[in-house]
């Protein structure tokens, strides 16, 4: 659902929608008619990783979904922290699995959700425990992972491409797409066999 600020977060007062003549010409945005604050509605970055354990693709489901698919771990950068960082703390939190490489895949657009996803691949040691936001994980081999035509799912098929394998979507994907529970990226694959991500989402 997406809700909208209603008041300035300087001064209270209520915000008003107004045009004004910017760089890319006259724009109507939230404004603050007191105090000349502009809410921007910039788009949020999310970290996103395909996370490699022992060869196979670690694709986990939020235990927050509705569905049944299974998507890439993902969670918001924070302040302070470079992306590396942030998506090998979101890494460890999630999967308790620790980080010894990470390659940038690329970064994807997701409008719906108003973020921009940066995606890396993670090569992760450890043992896997699961944080409670996620209700299950699995581990499938690169050529077994199905991709879906948004957010992280385009990345993922990008990675698996990188690697010598065509990717194949999931075609109801878009149809049943989950109402995307923040941040993800509307990922996920279906539990029904060991495969992709949360409805491999984003
Ligand atoms: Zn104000």
């Amino acid at each position: 659902m997406i809700t909208e600020y209603r008041f300035c977060p300087i001064c209270a007062s209520p915000l008003a929608l107004r045009s004004e003549l910017e760089d890319a010409g006259l724009t109507e945005r939230l404004r603050c008619p007191a105090c000349d604050f502009t809410h921007w509605n910039n788009p949020t970055p999310v970290l996103a990783a395909i996370v490699e354990l022992d060869g196979h693709v670690l694709l986990a489901r939020n235990a927050a979904w509705q569905h049944r698919m299974m998507g890439l771990i993902t969670g918001f950068m924070e302040a302070g922290e470079t992306p590396e960082q942030g998506i090998a703390r979101e890494i460890g939190e999630e999967t308790g699995l620790s980080v010894s490489a990470l390659a940038l895949v690329g970064v994807h657009d997701f409008q719906r959700m108003n973020q921009v996803i940066i995606t890396y691949h993670a090569v992760a040691h450890g043992e896997v425990r699961l944080s409670p936001e996620l209700a299950e994980y699995r581990l499938l081999r690169p050529e077994q992972v199905k991709c879906w035509r948004a957010g992280t799912g385009l990345a993922l098929a990008d990675w698996l491409r990188s690697r010598g394998h065509e990717p194949v979507f999931m075609e109801w994907a878009s149809a049943a797409e989950p109402s995307a529970p923040a941040p993800d990226d509307g990922a996920g694959q279906p539990g029904l066999h060991p495969s992709a991500p949360p409805g491999q989402a984003a």
